[in-house]
């Protein structure tokens, strides 16, 4: 059979229809509506105790943190009280050989010194002045409250939020392992490494990097308004919206600000629908969450975010190198593939090649050879095979687009904000929709495909990119929870 013939087989596995859509937007609903009964449920909708949206006018020096998946970022940001901000930051790759270990202290150990050594680079003079006053503090004298950094603490993994600045992990995600920490409040472990090495640093918040996408939303919205939800579509996707105190039956111990009648949920919508009988199932998906590290979990993630997508895309490509009837990346017969290609390793093709495939619009694929001979190493593709890699691509893009309008739409349809005449407004980050072509304008179709929304409602739904979530969202959920001190 021609290879463009079997590359549309596969592209048909991808398939997910707008009745599809439809039905996962109302498991969807039921979901949400149960995860705010009680706990243990498919979706975890954690109470966040952040119960206000900023409407930039807020001020101030902020730290924020952000651990959530390939690197870990340490950020300063000046908040204008306009709207602006001005963000230091740096970043840099976690060690794997922290991802998975017995403890996580040598984890907690390496982010306490990247603190560090960011406030002596971009905060120096502050940082000295501090040192030398502690020199001469006797052990009863407190540090003045104005020698204090507050940082924000972005932390991407599911948490058992119990105050603003304390949460228990519940589990890890995206790769990484380190049972000793399941259960431990991770504000307590960073402060701790930060507390070892002295520095000036306290942690007042525990941010979900959604929350933080939502935060900075708002606080940059062009026209003013409240973002009702903030997503996330990078290396795992997630989501936080804001809803009514009084729709979460659960009880949210502890306190925060009851006056506001409104409360950020954190909806951990990567374990959406589990129990798959709602999600798209094809062979690949079976075997990439055979060969994870947490099978049977995050199965709405690992079918829409960018850790997942590539290798989704090598496990179907695979099925064709591998069939000897096809001659996919093959040479009269011989194999192109190095045996050192990433399409013979596990997480070997990076998504960022998916967005690649969808920009070479040139006849003869040219960039897309390049970077496949680059990246892959797979040697003098034929275009036969540039088109399969491109098509068996964008049809796992297409579908994961499809499968992110499913919580947009169903939060969307929840908030009842479609009825008023506002923007219903939504801030989005990640690598994957700000880089794939097009990533929004298909999440914006399948939207107008979602009854309840259809064409006219979609109009009303604006979809932003909210740059730096972790770091500027972070920063001004440290800002509000020096307030509720
Ligand atoms: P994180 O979620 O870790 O904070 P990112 O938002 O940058 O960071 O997401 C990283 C993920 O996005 C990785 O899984 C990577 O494969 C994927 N990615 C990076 N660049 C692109 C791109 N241009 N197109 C699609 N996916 C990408």
């Amino acid at each position: 059979m021609a290879l463009s013939e079997e590359a549309q087989r596969i592209v048909a596995k991808f398939d997910y229809t707008n009745e599809d859509v439809n039905e996962g937007v109302q498991e969807f609903l039921r979901q949400m509506k149960e995860g705010l009964e009680k706990d243990g449920t498919s979706l975890s909708q954690i109470p966040t105790y952040v119960t206000s949206a900023p409407n930039g006018t807020e001020k101030g020096l902020y730290l924020a943190v952000d651990l959530g998946g390939t690197n870990f970022r340490v950020c300063s940001v000046l908040l204008g009280g306009d709207s602006t901000f001005n963000l230091t930051a740096t970043k840099v790759a976690i060690p794997k050989d922290l991802m998975v270990a017995e403890s996580s202290k040598p984890l907690f150990q390496f982010l306490a010194k990247q603190v560090e050594e960011f406030l002596r680079t971009h905060h120096d003079d502050h940082f000295q002045a501090y040192i030398q006053r502690r020199k001469t503090l006797s052990s009863i004298e407190r540090v003045r409250e104005e020698e204090i950094f507050h940082l924000g603490f972005t932390f991407s993994f599911p948490v058992q939020q119990l105050a603003i600045n304390k949460g228990t992990l519940i589990r890890w995600t995206k790769g990484f392992d380190i049972p000793e920490a399941v259960g431990k409040d991770v504000c307590k472990l960073l402060q701790d490494a930060i507390d070892d090495l002295h520095l000036p640093v306290k942690v007042s918040a525990l941010v979900n990097d959604t929350v933080g996408t939502l935060m900075t939303r708002s606080y940059t919205s062009p026209g003013k308004e409240s973002a009702i939800l903030g997503a996330i579509f990078g290396t795992g996707t997630n989501g936080a919206y804001i809803e009514k105190m009084d729709k979460i039956k659960k009880p949210v111990q502890g306190s925060y600000d009851k006056s506001t009648g409104l409360m950020v949920v954190n909806t951990e919508w990567g374990s959406f629908d589990n129990q798959l009988n709602h999600l798209p199932d094809t062979p690949y998906d079976t075997q990439l969450d055979k060969e994870s590290l947490n099978p049977g979990l995050q199965m709405y993630e690992k079918r829409v975010s960018g850790m997942f997508l590539g290798e989704i895309c090598r496990l179907a490509l695979l099925d064709l190198v591998k069939d000897p009837a096809i001659s996919l990346f093959k040479n009269d017969s011989q194999t192109t593939v190095a045996e050192e290609s990433g399409l013979n390793k596990q997480w070997g093709l990076d998504s960022a090649l998916l967005s690649t495939a969808a920009e070479d619009e040139s006849e003869d694929l040219s960039k897309l050879k390049a970077s496949i001979e680059k990246e892959l190493k797979i040697f003098a593709p034929s275009l036969e095979d540039l088109k399969a890699f491109r098509d068996v691509s964008a049809a796992v893009v297409r579908r994961a687009a499809k499968l992110s309008a499913v919580p947009i739409g169903a939060i969307v349809l929840d908030s009842g904000n479609l009825e008023t005449d506002e923007i219903v407004d939504i801030g989005v980050d990640g690598s994957l929709v700000e880089y794939y072509p097009k990533f929004r304008d298909m999440v914006m179709e399948t939207l107008a495909s979602i009854e309840g929304i259809g064409e006219a409602g979609a109009k009303k739904i604006r979809i932003g990119i909210a740059k730096d979530g972790s770091g500027v969202g972070a920063a001004l959920i440290a800002l509000v929870a020096t307030r509720m001190e």
